[in-house]
Order: structure tokens, then C-alpha cells, then sequence
């Protein structure tokens, strides 16, 4: 016991020391010397306290110490090199906390579940029990917001409460099920209201589960799961697109591994051709998703009557699809693409009394080389569509000349005042790379020196991670300003909230906020959250 009053008394020796560092508005000159006694200081107390890894810790940073110099620290480099050891403060503080919390992390293949309920309390607590399950949860009290991220995000699984504001859970069931009837994603119904008129209609609207308020934490996690498995199921054994009939990605995955073994055989080399249609988005936001579903069955028939019985069609994503062209150079599968595209534009598509045509925009890639596997034939041709994008969309880019290739500039804040956190977040982020987005990551230590920064009024996508409770501006004052301010359509926010500050999660819902991430944050969470959702916006 008494060790145990000895350790945090140490912790809290370091956390000063470090705040006095950097959390000084005015940089605070730190010599080596001091830098060296603090460390060494940190390793003798830390081996008395038998705390070996801090010891062990301690000891490297020692090493790695040029001793004899006398210069002054930088405050960016000296963040840098003290790095573990603010790491290390983080878990240890809340460690405690953590071990009443789930040990493990999420994963990659962590499925996406989707959540709209008016009530926040409610909202929460469910968001918070899956994600205890190690499942990755978007949660929405607006649904509108809720809807338009749908379709965004490709959720594995849907939860919508029956009694929403302004627009009954019934009305969101329809309008996503319009779409959804091509897809399997579990909707599950949740409502206090559970006469059996109410059940049967959200059965015969498409809800594949009802569940009734209160809820039973423990049977809504095991239904939930089940419904995620089954869909895992369904998906291995469907191998045709739904919606475009033409093959899916699965069987993408599957047949690919064929070409690249005839190629080492016969040498012949042959073509992957990647497809995006040009302002799909657009499309949709005007006309509704039918009319977006109609014009991604269009193309995909189209496709698949012009060309050859041996190149092979299939749907790569939402209005993506992957050609195959065997025995085809890239310049031949470019130009039989490019023809594809002057035909297809000159279809006309009506609706109402408004007429529209598409175009596409694609990367073609050639495999001539023995070492190139699927992945990276796919992901070069990804590169070159990207290309194709920026040179103007409506036009087709080949090359294997790959280097020259720009990314997608995303501005990211992280607003926190405690120095600790955005030192952590910040550091988080910088390990993670896109294909096609460039972070341009920035640490504020509050409200006003972020919103007055050109970092934050810079015409570019914007990921804001705001904390909610600092001092001189509140994170919700800081919500409320970007979420009045010109650029708001470019930004999404993740609020950082301590496990008592709901009111403050519920206000910052409501208002707008995209997500948010409870305190204290485990960072390789955290990083497979922000990587899994940049990747699906790309
Ligand atoms: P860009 O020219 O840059 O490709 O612009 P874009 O609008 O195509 O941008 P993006 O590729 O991100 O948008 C694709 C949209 O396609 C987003 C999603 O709402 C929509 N979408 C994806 N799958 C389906 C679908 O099955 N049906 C309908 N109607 N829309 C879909
Ligand atoms: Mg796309
Ligand atoms: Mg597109």
C-alpha cells in the first residue's frame, strides 16, 4: 500500500515537471542538464519503487543522452525524445481505470455498426457497450446526418430507434431501405413502443429485428453478433453483385490470383483497369439513390455488353468496378476504356423533366513483372485513377511511372489543453499513411488559437479531434463556431470527453458532432478508428 502511495507520488513529480516543460504558452529554455538529472532522478526513484519498466525506460533515454553537451533543448525535439516517457505517464494514470474497462483492441476487420437514437443517454450507453465488444460505433441522434452517413460509411450493421425528432424511425427505415434491398446490412428496430401493430410493421418495412426498451445489455449484444455473423455468412457465398449483377468483390479476391498465375506462365502480359464514376455523389444528392441505383446498373450493363467475353466485369465498391483485360497492354485496355467512356456519356438519363449524362474517370495498369501481386496491381491502378481525377475526371490515366503521383491534402487538429493528450493523439496520427490523403496535422492548446488560426480556415478537408473541457473557450463553444462558420461542410469533429461529461457528449451531438471517443483513450483504438474512417472517405 504504502509503495503504491510512493509510485503516483512519483507520477505526479513527472507530470509537473513535463507540464512545466510544455504547457507554458512561452517556450521555457531547458538545458541538457536539466533534461539529464530529471531522467536521472526518474531512474533511481523508479528502481527503488520497483517499477521496471519505468526504470528500464528511464535507462534508455540515459543512453541515447549526449552527456556532455550543454546546449539548450528545443521544446519540439525534447517532446520528441521524452516521448515513451509521456506515453508511459498516460497508461500508467489510467491504468486503473483501463482494467475495469476491456483489455483488448479493436482490429481492422472490426465491424462498422451505426446507431441513430434521439436520446443521448440511451445513445451512449449502447455505443459504449459495443464498443466494449470491440466493435467500431458511429452514433447519431440526427437523423438526417445519420442517413447521409449511411451511405457514406457502408455500415455492417444498422440500429434505429422508432421515436426520432422530427421524422419517425420508420421514414429513415424506408428511405435506407430503398437502398439496402441490394444489400444485406441487419437493421434492427429498437422502441419503447412494442404493441405487436408496431412490431409487424417494422418487420414488413425491413427491419430484421425488433428490440424493445428496456434493454437487456447482454441479449442485445448476443443478437447483435449474430446478426454480424450471419451477414459474414451470406457474404462468402454470394459471389454476384446484387444490384449491377455483375461479380462482386469477393470473387474479385478470389479470381485474381488466376491472372497473375497465367501471366507467369505464358508471359503474356494483361491489364486492370480501375473505374469511378464521375460526381456519383452529385447524382444522387439530386436525383435520390433509386435514381443513383438505376444509373450503377446502367453502367454496369453497359460494360459488361462491350467488351470481350474473356475481360471480366466486376463492382469493386460502391460506384467502383474493376476490369480485367487479358492478353491487353495498357495502352490498348486505355483506349478501349476511353471509347467505353465517349459512348456511355452519350447516353441520356431522364428524370422528372430533368436529363442528365455521366462520365467516368479510371487508372489502368499493366502487369509485366513476376513480383507484382494483385494488391499492388490494384493499388497502382488506384493511384492512376486518383490521376485521372485531378487531371480534369472523364479521362483514363496509364503509366507505371507511379512517383510523381499527389495525395489529397486533409488538415487535422487536435485541440487539447493538457499537453499529454495532444502530444499522444498528435503522435498517433503521424504514424498513420493513406494512399490518397496527406494529414497536415497541427496541435492547438485551445479554442481561440485554433479558430484563429489559417489552419483551420484553409479551403481543404478538415478532421477536427476537440477536447471538451478546456479552459478560456469550452469545446462546445468551439463546435458551435466551425459548425457556424463558412467551411463547415468541409469538417468533421471527434470530441474527446471524460467518462463524466455526458452532458456535454449529448450537446455535442446535437449540435452536429460526428463521433466521439471517451477518455481515457487507448491510442491503437483510437488510430484504427481514424484510419478505418479516412479510408472509407477517401
Ligand atoms: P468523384 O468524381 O471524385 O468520384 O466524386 P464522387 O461523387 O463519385 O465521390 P465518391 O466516389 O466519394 O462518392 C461515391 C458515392 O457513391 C458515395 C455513396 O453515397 C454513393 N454510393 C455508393 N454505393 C451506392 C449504391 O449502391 N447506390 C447509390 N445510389 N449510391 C451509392
Ligand atoms: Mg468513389
Ligand atoms: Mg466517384
Amino acid at each position: 500500500m504504502e509503495l503504491l502511495k510512493y509510485k503516483s507520488h512519483l507520477l505526479i513529480n513527472i507530470n509537473e515537471i513535463l507540464s512545466e516543460w510544455f504547457d507554458s504558452i512561452e517556450s521555457k529554455q531547458v538545458s541538457n542538464e536539466e533534461v539529464y538529472r530529471f531522467i536521472h532522478s526518474v531512474k533511481g526513484t523508479s528502481g527503488t519503487l520497483q517499477m521496471d519498466h519505468l526504470m528500464s525506460l528511464a535507462e534508455n533515454l540515459l543512453n541515447k543522452m549526449d552527456t556532455k553537451s550543454d546546449n539548450v533543448w528545443k521544446r519540439e525535439e525534447l517532446k520528441r525524445f521524452l516521448l515513451p516517457l509521456i506515453e508511459f505517464t498516460y497508461e500508467y494514470e489510467n491504468q486503473e481505470e483501463r482494467t475495469h474497462l476491456k483489455s483488448e483492441t479493436i482490429h481492422h476487420e472490426a465491424p462498422l455498426i451505426q446507431i441513430i437514437d434521439d436520446d443521448p443517454s440511451m445513445l451512449m450507453m449502447l455505443k459504449e457497450t459495443m464498443e466494449e465488444n470491440n466493435w467500431i460505433v458511429m452514433a447519431y441522434s440526427n437523423p438526417r446526418q445519420a442517413v447521409k452517413q449511411y451511405f457514406e460509411m457502408q455500415p455492417d450493421c444498422l440500429i434505429i430507434d422508432l421515436q426520432l425528432p422530427n421524422q419517425s424511425g420508420f421514414e429513415v427505415l424506408k428511405e435506407i431501405q430503398e437502398y439496402n434491398d441490394k444489400f444485406f446490412v441487419p437493421t434492427i428496430m429498437i422502441s419503447v413502443k412494442n404493441d405487436k401493430q408496431t412490431r409487424i410493421e417494422a418487420y414488413q418495412k425491413g427491419a430484421d429485428d425488433f428490440i424493445t426498451k428496456p434493454i437487456e445489455l447482454d441479449e442485445f449484444i448476443v443478437k447483435v453478433n449474430r446478426h454480424l455473423e450471419r451477414k459474414k455468412v451470406f457474404e462468402q457465398y454470394v459471389l454476384i453483385d446484387e444490384l449491377t449483377q455483375v461479380y462482386n468483390r469477393k470473387f474479385l479476391s478470389e479470381s485474381l490470383p488466376r491472372f497473375f498465375q497465367n501471366f507467369k506462365r505464358s508471359k503474356e502480359p494483361f491489364s486492370i483497369g480501375l473505374l469511378d464514376i464521375d460526381h456519383f455523389k452529385k447524382i444522387n444528392d439530386t436525383y435520390g439513390h433509386l435514381i443513383g441505383d438505376k444509373v450503377l446498373r446502367d453502367f454496369a450493363q453497359y460494360l459488361k455488353q462491350n467488351i470481350r467475353s474473356l475481360d471480366m466485369l466486376y463492382r469493386y465498391g460502391g460506384e467502383e468496378f474493376i476490369i480485367v483485360f487479358p492478353n491487353t497492354t495498357s495502352e490498348d485496355a486505355t483506349s478501349k476504356l476511353t471509347q467505353l467512356n465517349n459512348d456511355f456519356s452519350k447516353n441520356i438519363f431522364t428524370f422528372e423533366d430533368q436529363s442528365f449524362s455521366i462520365t467516368f474517370s479510371a487508372g489502368v495498369f499493366m502487369v509485366t513483372d513476376e513480383t507484382v501481386e494483385g494488391k499492388e496491381a490494384i493499388k497502382a491502378a488506384d493511384r492512376l485513377l486518383y490521376e485521372a481525377k485531378r487531371n480534369g475526371r472523364a479521362r483514363v490515366e496509364c503509366s507505371q511511372l507511379l512517383n510523381t503521383y499527389n495525395k489529397e491534402a486533409l488538415n487535422v487538429s487536435v485541440v487539447d489543453d493538457n499537453f499529454i493528450i495532444r502530444t499522444l493523439v498528435a503522435n498517433a496520427l503521424e504514424s498513420l499513411t493513406f494512399e490518397h490523403i496527406e494529414l497536415n496535422i497541427k496541435v492547438f492548446e485551445d479554442g481561440p488559437s485554433f479558430l484563429n488560426s489559417t489552419h483551420a480556415h484553409e479551403d481543404v478537408n478538415h478532421l477536427l479531434i476537440l477536447d471538451g473541457v478546456m479552459p478560456n473557450m469550452d469545446g462546445i463553444d468551439v463546435l458551435r463556431k466551425v459548425k457556424a462558420g463558412k467551411n463547415v461542410l468541409r469538417y468533421r469533429v471527434i470530441m474527446l470527453s471524460g467518462r463524466n461529461s455526458k452532458d456535454d457528449v449529448k450537446q455535442a451531438l446535437m449540435l452536429g458532432a460526428d463521433d466521439y471517443i471517451v477518455k481515457p483513450i487507448n491510442m491503437g483504438d483510437f488510430q484504427v478508428r481514424i484510419s478505418k474512417m479516412l479510408d472509407r472517405l477517401n
